[in-house]
């Protein structure tokens, strides 16, 4: 069963000055709107490792350059938070996902729900600015159900969850099941490693789909 909502994270989301009227977008920010995976194989070189993407997973995966064998988990922790550190204010946009969620921001709410330690809040803030989303930022940990249904709080509009890990998106079916399903993985790589959930929405690894699938019901015009 999924742990509670820690408290920190029902904090910022009572804190949420909300809309409430109209149809709600809940976005995850790495591998969906930024690139981490990305920043995190940039931080990672200049710190003379590599990351193997053979599976989906970090322990293990990062490897020394000099002798290929993989860090302890320790170091693990310390290469990750030393990328938040560097990395989490100037990261990259995934293609198409600003020009998407400006566009859908006319029609819906949209909140974004990132698993991040909280200290690096106003980088990830900042970061997003700077492209143009100016959107509440919610800094979670652990599976995401309980912060999504806290987020619904028994509003009847729809509601559309938008996610990499499928760990959220069984914890958001499981939490809110008449949540809209987007699983968004954009890096190949990693999504031979996913098998399909089943009763998603959509599966994707683009933003023009996930705008059109979004668009079509907010806007109740389905296109070709
Ligand atoms: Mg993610």
């Amino acid at each position: 069963m999924t742990i509670p909502m820690r408290d920190e994270v029902k904090r910022q989301i009572d804190a949420l000055e909300r809309d409430g009227t109209r149809p709600l977008i809940i976005c995850d920010v790495d591998e969906v709107v930024v690139h981490f995976v990305k920043s995190l194989e940039d931080h990672l070189d200049e710190h003379d490792c590599w990351l193997d993407k053979s599976s989906f997973a970090l322990n293990g995966n990062i490897r020394l350059k000099s002798t290929n064998e993989a860090v302890p988990t320790h170091r693990v922790g310390e290469l990750l938070f030393g990328c938040f550190d560097a990395k989490t204010h100037i990261m990259d946009m995934i293609d198409g996902a600003a020009d998407a969620l400006r566009r859908l921001e006319d029609h819906t709410e949209i909140i974004m729900l990132t698993n991040l330690p909280e200290r690096y809040l106003d980088q990830r803030v900042e970061n997003l600015r700077g492209h143009g989303l100016h959107y509440p930022v919610v800094a979670n940990s652990g599976h995401k159900g309980p912060a999504v249904e806290a987020l619904i709080n028994g509003s009847d509009h729809a509601t559309f969850f938008i996610d990499d890990s499928p760990n959220n998106i069984t914890s958001v079916q499981e939490w809110c099941p008449r949540a809209h399903l987007v699983h968004f993985i954009q890096d190949q790589h990693f999504a031979r490693h996913v098998t399909p959930i089943e009763d998603v929405a959509l599966r994707t690894d683009n933003w023009t789909d996930t705008h059109r699938y979004i668009d079509d019901l907010v806007s109740g015009q389905p296109r070709e």
